[in-house]
């Protein structure tokens, strides 16, 4: 039996979450859950699992009403409170499904506290590298990551192996087809509208960008200790390849399956172990649809952006997603084009100063203040 904790459970990761502890009761108990400000799923949540016996909630003033409705429940809110939730419930495996920098905190607390990571919040390892690699080393805690890419790596590097490189494979997002020039003028919408995978708006939008990319080359390189000199990206329309491993004997190993996140989440939830758990299957015939375009540095500068930002470590790489999570919802706002997202982002890691070896609070500075940079040099270009 492992007993869990879900961070982030309103969102799309933590609700097919939810779904697959539910129907493997003898093997998961859920003792507590966070959401942001969706509080509206809560009662859902806790009459399909009564283990619950904690959750977060992201405001105050939410926790404070919630108090009065469930007052059997310990209650947290805030980032504090998700810190809290973790000391308070003390699980077997914290499964972080947060969206952005909100998640780095949890995963570094659980570690610290030799708790495993089923980990969907990429952004922690984007950020926090360094200091999540050095914790590994000296926790017994592990991490299993929920990122289709890097289960499929996984599946593929556990046969063994010399290991020549890394393949991810990338959609290339609701854009693939059009010229930089064609996207001056995107819309939310159509940036919204992913062709394969229903997701987050945040994770959504950075797809189309393919920071996203960006982002999965950087937790490739950290999950599985490959220099980024090794880890290469190939376009793949269909999403059905979710990556592959070219070994040393000349041979390409691919994972190929559905689009359907419970398989990594299972995958995940199970301690990086293959479990069946319900999905959608992909058919012989679909194979003959497969495509497959060749990555350019050029196209895509969010992706050749994490590739240096990711080898200079530091605190670039916060700069980097704090200014695209600023950038980000900026856009879904409707006060940036989708170019400026990647304007910005550059502009931000341009004029940062590096600073080596950074700790949990020097990466929370980091975020803060480019989260306020960003926001002004966007303040200053409306007027
Ligand atoms: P989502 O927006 O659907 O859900 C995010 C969850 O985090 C929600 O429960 C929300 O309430 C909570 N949250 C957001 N900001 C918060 C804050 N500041 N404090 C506390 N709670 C907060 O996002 P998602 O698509 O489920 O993505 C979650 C993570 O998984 C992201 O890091 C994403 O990159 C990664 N991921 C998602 C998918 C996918 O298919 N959705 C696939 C691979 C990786
Ligand atoms: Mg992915």
């Amino acid at each position: 039996m492992t007993s869990l904790l879900l961070l982030g459970a309103s969102g799309s990761i933590g609700q097919q979450a939810l779904e697959i502890i539910e129907q493997n009761p003898k093997r998961f108990v859920l003792l507590g859950i966070s959401v942001g400000k969706r509080i509206e799923h809560l009662g859902d949540i806790l009459k399909r699992f009564p283990s619950i016996t904690a959750i977060c909630v992201r405001y105050a003033y939410d926790a404070e009403m919630l108090k009065a409705i469930y007052p059997h429940l310990n209650i947290f809110d805030g980032d504090d409170g998700l810190l809290a939730l973790i000391h308070h419930m003390k699980p077997k495996m914290l499964v972080n499904a947060l969206v952005g920098f909100a998640g780095l905190a949890p995963t570094v607390t659980a570690l610290e506290n030799n708790i495993d990571v089923a980990l969907a919040n990429k952004e922690s390892l984007v950020v926090g590298g360094e200091l999540i690699q050095s914790l590994l080393k000296t926790k017994k805690a592990k991490i299993y990551p929920i990122d289709s890419e890097h289960v499929a790596l996984a599946k593929c590097l556990a046969g063994g192996g010399k290991v020549d490189s890394l393949v991810l494979t990338a959609s290339g997002g609701p854009f693939r087809d059009l010229s930089r020039d064609q996207l001056l003028d995107v819309s939310k919408a159509q940036a919204l509208k992913h062709p394969n995978w229903s997701m987050g708006a945040k994770i959504t939008i950075d797809s189309a960008t393919m920071m996203n990319k960006g982002f999965e080359v950087i937790e490739a390189h950290y999950l599985f200790n490959v220099p980024y000199s090794k880890i290469k990206v190939l376009l793949h329309d269909e999403s059905k390849i979710h990556s592959l491993v070219y070994f040393k004997d000349g041979s390409y190993l691919a994972d190929i399956g559905p689009s359907d996140m419970r398989i990594p989440i299972g995958h995940a939830l199970f301690k990086g172990k293959r479990h069946v758990v319900p999905h959608t299957s992909l058919s012989l015939s679909d194979f003959s649809s497969f495509h497959f375009r060749p990555y350019e540095d050029d196209r895509y500068p969010l992706v050749a952006l994490a590739y240096k930002v990711g080898q200079k470590k530091g605190t670039l790489p916060a700069v980097m997603n704090a200014a695209n999570e600023v950038a980000v919802a900026s856009f879904l706002e409707g006060e940036i084009s989708f170019l400026d997202i990647e304007k910005y982002v550059i502009a931000a890691v341009e004029d940062h100063t590096n600073m080596r070896h950074p700790t949990l609070a020097d990466l929370m500075y980091v975020d803060h203040a480019t989260r306020e940079y960003v926001k002004l040099m966007i303040e200053v270009e409306k007027q």
